[in-house]
């Protein structure tokens, strides 16, 4: 199947692209690297009058360091943060998440911020930047504002974005340098979406003991403190499948294990 027609413009600035995407209220949509939209266009799932590529405004595409934290403009791709073209926040986290995603296609086109706007409960950002802690800066009429991830992502396919508006970039904390991160995927076959992931931040300098669970069909499973075990895993997840619930479980072990060692 095609597309139904749509118009398409490359803003060169944030400000034209905001007005567009304003002007053009539920009938204009940004487009960052297309895939996932393109798919969704030529499947009629998503029928915009006019695509917004935000791919070439340069508050949207780059990254620095900023106190203790790092900020990835949203535009910024997968192939990026896996080269170490951006700043890391510690021990390789970013590059090591970035070189899990798909394969290297998607990665030079998909970007962090459309991988998170997209929302898919199977999708890898959406899951680590929850366990790192990381704080989504949300563009929208006015002045930029900061909705903390685990707000964000509202539910599958669902986040916080009202009409309008859309994702600037996303400061993640950097680590300390004794935190202990893992990072623990099954994949049927390398390059697809996950049946499970399992991140863990156990970062005693800054009081955290995190895990989170994703590729759950829901919004990610964060568990924090004592709630941290596969015992209170299981009972969160006591509505899914029994087999995906043992496997969740098990992923959550082995990334457990991986910080314990
Ligand atoms: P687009 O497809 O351009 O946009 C997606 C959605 O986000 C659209 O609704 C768009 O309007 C909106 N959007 C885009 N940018 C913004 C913004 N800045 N603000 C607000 N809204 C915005 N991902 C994984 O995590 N793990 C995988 O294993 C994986 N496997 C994949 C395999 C294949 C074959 C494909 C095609 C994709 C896969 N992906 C996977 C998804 C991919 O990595 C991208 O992250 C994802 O497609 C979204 O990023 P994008 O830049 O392409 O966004």
């Amino acid at each position: 199947m095609k597309p139904a027609p749509f118009d398409y413009v490359r803003p060169a600035s944030l400000a034209e692209a905001m007005r567009l995407l304003q002007e053009g209220g539920g009938a204009a949509r940004p487009l960052a690297g297309g895939q996932s939209l393109g798919p969704m266009l030529n499947l009629r799932l998503a029928q915009p009058k006019l695509l917004v590529d935000v791919t070439g405004i340069p508050e949207l595409s780059g990254a620095a360091e900023r106190g203790d934290t790092v900020v990835i403009g949203a535009a910024v791709t997968h192939a990026a943060i896996e080269d170490r073209r951006v700043p890391d926040i510690g021990q390789g986290v970013l590059t090591r998440i970035a070189a899990t995603i798909a394969y290297r296609a998607v990665r030079n086109r998909g970007t962090m911020g459309g991988s998170l706007a997209h929302a898919d409960p199977a999708a890898d950002w959406p899951t680590a930047l929850t366990a790192l802690g990381a704080t989504v800066i949300v563009r929208g009429a006015g002045t930029p504002h900061a909705v903390a991830i685990r707000d964000f992502i509202a539910g599958p396919f669902m986040t916080a974005l009202q009409p309008g508006e859309i994702v600037q970039a996303i400061e993640i904390p950097k680590l300390s340098a004794s935190a202990r991160w893992a990072w623990y995927k099954v994949c049927r076959k390398p390059g697809e979406f996950a049946s499970t992931i399992a991140a863990v931040l156990v970062d005693p300098a800054r009081g955290i003991r995190r895990a989170v669970i994703g590729a759950t069909g829901d919004r990610p499973v964060l568990l924090e403190g004592d709630e941290v075990s596969e015992a209170t895993l299981m009972q969160r997840l006591s509505g899914i499948d029994p087999i995906d619930r043992r496997v969740h479980g098990v992923a959550l072990k082995r990334a457990l294990a991986q910080v314990a060692a």
